[in-house]
């Protein structure tokens, strides 16, 4: 039977991916929308490889080049943070959500109000709104799939067992392409090298984030709100091989785990598919050939991120949202080359402690922190 599928941040690695998927099964999709921010180009071109209904752009300002080259299609073109909404909205059997960082975040509610099935990419918007989220989640009967690797393992080792059961959730993480430098090296890292991540191959920011450790801090909080066991029950392994996605062990002393390729498709099929399967022309695991699989604990001292993470989840409220908004800032300055490697902990650190506004109890309320956030983690790297 065809489904509908909408895709916000189609022309990112998460974008390409999924499309990738569903090119290989064409005939059982049928796209709505398809977003991005301003690659108007790449987007105009998927849009009528997929026969979208509507392409949208983040940034209105790319609104004409996207209509130039749609021009002569019957695909609709739209542009601004309001017209990604009102595409979330559009009736679709399944949205993905991947967006980059808090910007997804008003499409993804958008298409939660709507009672949709969301396949949840867009970890920062979770991290972000917390029970904001997943409060209009239960309230509009809607069901989020987690795309990310190790959410996607743990809710694959989840089924048929009941939470109650469960003594530890284990996030796996591949401890990044910096794993091993000492803290002074790590203070000396150029942004080509902390985006060269060995296993997987991700957009900017999260290779950023993976590099920092902060992608696991931000997927601590996320698991926190996606499998309700409780802070205590969760807990971080490097495990550099990126081959186990992560592991839930229940009071029997069962554990059980999920393999695969590091290949995003895997977790991404799984979520397009559910409740069944799906073909995908991913490389089957071949154990021999990796040999060995090891595990070691993160070291907080050279990458803080965990902990810094694992205290605003425990502190709740805003400081979710407050970590998130100055790591976004302080990656895109990284990025930019206005600030060293070493400076973004320390500089989302430092927002945590001078800003602690109450807890957000509403979609605006949780924009109105990050973009104060933002500001106040600016204010941070001058005085860095
Ligand atoms: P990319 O940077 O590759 O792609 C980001 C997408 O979001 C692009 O389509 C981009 O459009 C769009 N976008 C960026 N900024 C905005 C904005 N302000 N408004 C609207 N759209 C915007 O990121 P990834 O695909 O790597 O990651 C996407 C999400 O998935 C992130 O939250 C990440 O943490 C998560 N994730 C990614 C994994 C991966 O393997 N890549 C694994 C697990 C989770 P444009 O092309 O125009 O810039
Ligand atoms: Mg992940």
């Amino acid at each position: 039977m065809t489904r509908s599928i909408s895709i916000f941040g189609a022309t990112g690695s998460i974008g390409d991916s999924t499309l990738d998927l569903i090119r290989g099964d064409r005939a059982n999709w049928n796209v709505v929308a398809l977003s991005a921010n301003c690659s108007a180009e790449k987007l105009a071109a998927l849009a009528k490889e997929f026969d979208a209904e509507i392409a949208v752009v983040g940034d209105e300002g790319c609104l004409p080049e996207l209509r130039a080259h749609l021009s002569g299609t019957a695909i609709e073109a739209a542009g601004g943070e309001q017209a990604l909404c009102d595409a979330a909205r559009r009736p679709a059997d399944l949205t993905v959500a991947a967006i980059v960082g808090c910007a997804g975040l008003a499409p993804t509610m958008a298409a939660i109000e709507q009672g949709r099935t969301v396949a949840l990419a867009n970890k920062e918007s979770l991290v972000s709104a917390g029970h904001v989220m997943t409060a209009k989640v239960a309230q509009y009967g809607a069901t989020l799939l987690p795309v990310d690797s190790e959410h996607n393992a743990i809710f694959q080792c989840l089924q048929g067992n009941d939470l109650e059961d469960v003594r530890w959730i284990t996030l796996t993480a591949s401890g990044g392409p910096l794993r091993t430098k000492t803290l002074a090296e790590l203070d000396a890292v150029t942004p080509a090298q902390a985006v060269a991540h060995p296993n997987w191959s991700m957009g900017a920011k999260i290779s950023v984030d993976s590099a920092t450790m902060f992608n696991k801090g931000l997927e601590f909080i996320e698991a926190f709100h996606l499998f309700p066991v409780g802070l205590d029950r969760l807990r971080i392994v490097v495990h550099p091989q990126s081959v186990i996605h992560s592991m839930v062990e229940y009071r029997d002393g069962s554990t059980l785990a999920q393999l695969g390729p590091s290949d995003m498709r895997v977790p991404i099929a799984s979520a397009l598919a559910w409740p069944r399967r799906m073909d995908t022309a991913c490389k089957p695991l071949d154990l021999p050939a990796i040999g060995e699989l090891t595990f070691f604990a993160p070291d907080e001292e050279r990458f803080p991120a965990t902990k810094l993470a694992r205290e605003a989840a425990h502190t709740g409220g805003a400081a979710p949202a407050v970590l998130n908004a100055a790591n976004e800032v302080a990656v895109a300055a990284f990025l930019a080359g206005q600030i060293r490697f070493t400076q973004i902990s320390a500089i989302v650190a430092r927002t945590l402690e001078h800003y602690a506004p109450t807890a957000p109890q509403s979609l605006d309320d949780v924009l109105a922190v990050d973009a104060e956030a933002r500001v106040h983690a600016g204010a941070m790297m001058e005085l860095a």
